[in-house]
């Protein structure tokens, strides 16, 4: 995973990295990313699930192998962050906006993030506070990686939390539907 996070950066930081645009299927990706994300989440006894808040396209026209990547970081964190509780991921198709967007809001009932903590952790090898190493492992590399290729996808990444009571990312991805089959 280290070196995996590293040549991503690395390539990323040298404007290296190829960003497709093809034709995907939203279930498709859900499915793969719930099947993932479902063992690690009962190897912790958490409970994790993934709502669509409102109809979806059937087919989006993204990079899907990035778009995973992002959503498995960000679960990923969500879950080894979470001790007791859930992670939910909600999907939601937004058109009240000039272009419609796709959401993915990651919800966890985790450690949360202060204040003074929040504006680093997009930043390379950044972790939130010392203990952290310590006590999860990781690199500081995955929200760096993960905000770069969301740019690079065209879309917004932000982060509310409250320590001690978890925390919420969310993704914004602008959606141009693979044909009109909301
Ligand atoms: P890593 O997970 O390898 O430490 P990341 O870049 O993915 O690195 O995350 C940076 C830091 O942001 C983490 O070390 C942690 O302090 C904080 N963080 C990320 N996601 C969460 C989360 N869901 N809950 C609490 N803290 C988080």
């Amino acid at each position: 995973d280290l070196i995996n996070d590293i040549l991503d950066i690395s390539k990323i930081e040298a404007k290296k990295i190829n960003i497709e645009q093809i034709d995907c299927s939203v279930n498709q990706l859900l499915a793969e990313v719930s099947h993932l994300m479902s063992i690690r989440a009962n190897e912790k006894s958490i409970a994790f699930d993934i709502n669509l808040k409102t109809p979806i396209p059937a087919h989006i026209v993204t990079d899907p192998t990035r778009l995973r990547q992002c959503l498995v970081n960000l679960i990923g964190n969500a879950i080894k962050f979470t001790t007791e509780g859930h992670v939910h991921l909600t999907v939601s198709f937004v058109q009240d906006c000039e272009k419609p967007q796709l959401r993915f809001d990651i919800e966890d009932t985790g450690i949360g993030i202060s204040n003074d903590d929040i504006g680093n952790i997009f930043k390379v090898f950044k972790q939130a506070d010392k203990s952290i190493t310590r006590k999860f492992g990781g690199t500081g590399l995955g929200l760096a990686i993960t905000k770069n290729l969301i740019s690079l996808l065209g879309g917004v990444i932000s982060v509310e939390s409250v320590p001690g009571e978890g925390s919420t990312f969310t993704l914004t991805l602008p959606c141009l539907p693979a044909e009109a089959n909301c």
